[in-house]
């Protein structure tokens, strides 16, 4: 059976392309592998939101071609929004790459997977020369271990028409193409009979998402999918501002299965910015929103993503975002140096100097830092329920899960720790004892097949010693 590897850089749009890609492999007889030397097909899902996801999309590219090298039938292809922006200049940057296809091309990327699966049973095997190489490293996100198919991501949508001047997305994705709330639902379904415990519904503007024909809105979509016996838990990302009406945050405080969590993107708090980036909201209508989201939904966190050094920001522009995050409201904020695209209208302004944006970045994160300590801080002392990721990466000896509001949660391995086990009973009680930026660590109390259980307890690693 052909071994296919698929490494993605990106967002959840991305994940769940990726998810994609695997099912057909998997249907077409491959299985998969986390690790390159292993791979007949070597799959880099991409990202050009940044410019630095690019520069490692291209310095990924290369670093593969040794096993091409090695093995003359390996395949290297390459998908996602570089590959959609950027074709013509791949070819000739890393012509070593066997096939493109762009955002709009998946299916036609399962079709070639079929088609070349029974190549790879006729063909000389270099498996030998490619075990000889240094470990390539990499990983697989969200298609390989035992723990993937506990979240799943369901596209709602493709592309985005709101033209943000900084963003590549409707260029490369196109404009909004909306699924079919009955296509979405059945995918949701397929999900969950597959071990699903907590669905993420994924769009670029999730939140715009529309069935004209069935007349439904975000609101009506997650009430639909909500009712799916057997959903355990419903997230979704990323929303706009604009498109959070009352009807739709009132839909979503209805939910029992909701996580408290809801992402709203601020990019700026000063008016001036917000047009420039024709983000379609003023600071005072981001903040009616914050209210809807007060009302309706009470417990959940609000996180956001933010741009320093936006073309023409001044000072006070910052000054004002500064102000605004220094409030607290934000649990965790994605905060980025503004990142020139090519063929979007600000990569085309006047530039902040470097030096500038660096410091702003600086004071932002530091604000943001203190607000997302204090809101991880609050958690000490309390037990938190989080499904399991698996192990660490940073310590084998202890474990990896999400609280609902999505901060990651470290825990020392029980003694009956086993990923089958685990993976089976995924649903973890924490006790939280420290707080970091980062998340926080504490000890994990019960595990539990199913959400709305106790679950049974579990001994602590300590206890076991004695
Ligand atoms: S809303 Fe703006 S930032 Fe988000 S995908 Fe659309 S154009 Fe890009």
């Amino acid at each position: 059976m052909p071994n296919i590897y698929i490494e993605t850089f990106g967002c959840q749009m991305n994940e769940a392309d990726s998810q994609y890609v695997a099912d057909r492999a998997e249907a077409a007889g491959y299985a998969i592998t986390s690790v390159p030397e292993e791979a007949d097909v070597l799959l880099i899902n991409t990202c050009t939101v940044r410019d630095n996801a690019e520069r490692r999309a291209y310095g990924r590219m290369n670093h593969l071609k040794v096993l091409k090298d090695a093995d003359p039938a390996v395949r290297l292809v390459v998908t996602g929004c570089l590959a959609e922006q950027d074709r013509d200049r791949m070819q000739k940057l890393a012509p070593h790459v066997d096939a493109i296809f762009g955002t709009k091309e998946l299916v036609r990327l399962g079709d070639q997977l079929e088609a070349w699966q029974p190549s790879f049973s006729e063909r000389v095997d270099f498996s030998a020369d490619r075990a000889l190489l240094a470990p390539l490293g990499g990983s697989a996100d969200g298609v390989t271990d035992a723990f993937s198919h506990l979240r799943a991501f369901v596209n709602v949508q493709r592309g985005c028409s709101y033209y943000c001047t900084f963003c590549i997305v409707p260029h490369v994705r196109g404009r909004f193409d909306h699924r079919p709330i009955g296509d979405v639902v059945a995918d949701v379904a397929e999900k969950i009979a597959g071990g699903a415990r907590e669905v993420m519904l994924v769009g670029q503007t999730v939140n715009a998402w529309r069935d004209m024909v069935a007349g439904a809105d975000f609101g009506d979509l997650c009430r639909e999918v909500a009712r799916l016996a057997g959903l355990e838990r419903l997230t979704f990302i990323s929303p706009h501002p604009k498109d959070f009406s009352e009807k739709i945050v009132a839909d979503l405080g209805s939910l029992d299965c909701l996580n408290p969590r809801v992402h709203l993107p601020l990019q700026s708090a000063s008016d001036a910015v917000l047009r420039r980036m024709n983000r379609k909201y003023t600071a005072e209508q981001y903040g009616q929103k914050v209210d809807l989201i007060r009302r309706y939904l009470p417990q959940a966190a609000i996180t956001t993503d933010i741009i320093v050094g936006f073309p023409g920001e001044t000072e006070a522009d910052f000054e004002a975002t500064l102000d605004y995050v220094a409030t607290g409201i934000f649990a965790n904020a994605f905060t980025f140096v503004y990142s020139m695209r090519r063929g979007t209208p600000a990569a085309n302004w006047d530039q902040v100097p470097a030096d500038v944006a660096s410091a702003r970045f600086a004071r932002l994160v530091e604000a943001q830092n203190a607000s997302t300590l204090a809101y991880h801080a609050r958690k000490r002392g309390t037990i938190v329920r989080a499904l399991v990721c698996g192990t660490s990466k940073k310590d084998a000896s202890k474990l990896a899960a999400k609280a609902l509001d999505n901060v990651t949660v470290i825990a020392p391995k029980p003694p009956d720790y086993d990923d089958a086990l685990y993976a089976r009973a995924p649903w973890l009680s924490v006790a939280i004892e420290e707080s970091r930026i980062w998340g926080c660590t504490g000890t994990v109390v019960t595990r539990a097949h199913r959400f709305s259980e106790n679950g049974v307890p579990v001994k602590s690693p300590a206890l076991s010693l004695i």
